[in-house]
């Protein structure tokens, strides 16, 4: 068992996260996992030898520092990292109020940058080492009205994502950016999806987004959190990892929608958008 990699994993008191953390328990994996409530992580998934379950806040750094501390105490090394917690938030960008907004930003984004920050250490010194952030199809496509907020909060972990594997690849670490589409999990519920306080009348799409999301979606994710946990786990295991991971076959179609947009607008405009150097020829 010892040989085994050592994971930790954020978020695990439910969703993807526990499922993750279930499956690698049960093949062998030593497993260190947060949670804001210590309880709800322990009940969830019960007690075992290879399991250290910790209460952590993701948006204080020395809690963090903390976790990141007693993982390797209790089993002397940190090979991969699933940066997983955070939350959905519906409402139209007017609509968010700047707390909000603020809000989502600190979970999503600045509680995976906290981790991030303080297990490169221990990899650097190991000279190996992965970690995975969960963004979103919505962190690729921005083509969701409603999801504004939480898409800019998951196009920054794909762009921090990016640049963080250019800059650990000589240390032997390596990234990778998983891009989810809807998995089954309780993202949809009241108790994890944000809606706005102050709701404003005119934005009836956003009403009928959010109603669809809530009531027709919900619980019909086309996406099994178990399969997704099985994929991370490849590629975990795998050395050709790669930088981008889209999960299902709704994340590979949105994705390939915006790429054709993107050059589509590129080519449209491509003499003209490349005109701009100091010594280009006036078209
Ligand atoms: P979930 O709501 O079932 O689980 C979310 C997890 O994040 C929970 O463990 C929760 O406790 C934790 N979390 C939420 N807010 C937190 C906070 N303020 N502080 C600390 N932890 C917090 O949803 P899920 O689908 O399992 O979500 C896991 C990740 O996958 C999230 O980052 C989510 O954005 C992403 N994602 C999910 C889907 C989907 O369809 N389920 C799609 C794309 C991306």
């Amino acid at each position: 068992m010892e040989n085994k990699k050592v994971w930790f994993v954020t978020g695990a008191s439910k969703g993807l996260g526990l499922t993750l953390v279930k499956k690698l328990l049960s093949k062998g994996y030593q497993v260190a996992a947060t949670s804001r409530n210590l309880n709800d992580l322990s009940t969830a998934v019960g007690e075992m030898d290879n399991f250290l379950p910790l209460a952590v806040n993701l948006m204080d750094e020395n809690s963090v520092e903390e976790a990141i501390g007693q993982t390797i105490t209790k089993f002397g090394k940190l090979d991969v990292v699933v940066n997983n917690a955070g939350y959905g938030m519906i409402g139209a960008l007017e609509e968010l109020t700047d707390a909000e907004s603020r809000a989502n930003f600190d979970v999503n984004v600045f509680g995976s940058l906290n981790v991030i920050r303080k297990a490169l250490p221990q990899m650097r010194k190991q000279q190996s080492g992965h970690v995975f952030n969960i963004s979103s199809i919505g962190g690729f496509s921005g083509n969701f009205p409603g999801f504004g907020i939480y898409c800019a909060t998951k196009f920054a972990v794909a762009g921090f994502t990016e640049s963080l594997a250019a800059e650990v690849q000589s240390f032997g670490i390596k990234a990778t950016v998983v891009e989810p589409g809807y998995f089954r999990t309780d993202f949809l519920t009241s108790g994890s999806l944000a809606v706005p306080q102050h709701p404003i009348d005119a934005y009836q799409s956003v009403r009928d987004t959010q109603a669809a999301h809530q009531h027709d979606i919900n619980n019909q994710q086309p996406g099994d959190p178990a399969k997704a946990a099985d994929v991370m786990i490849a590629a975990a295991e795998s050395d050709s990892a790669p930088l981008h991971l889209f999960l299902g076959p709704d994340a590979y179609q949105v994705a390939d929608a915006k790429i054709a947009d993107v050059q589509k607008d590129m080519v449209a405009w491509k003499t003209l958008a490349t005109s701009t150097n100091f010594d280009a020829v006036e078209v």
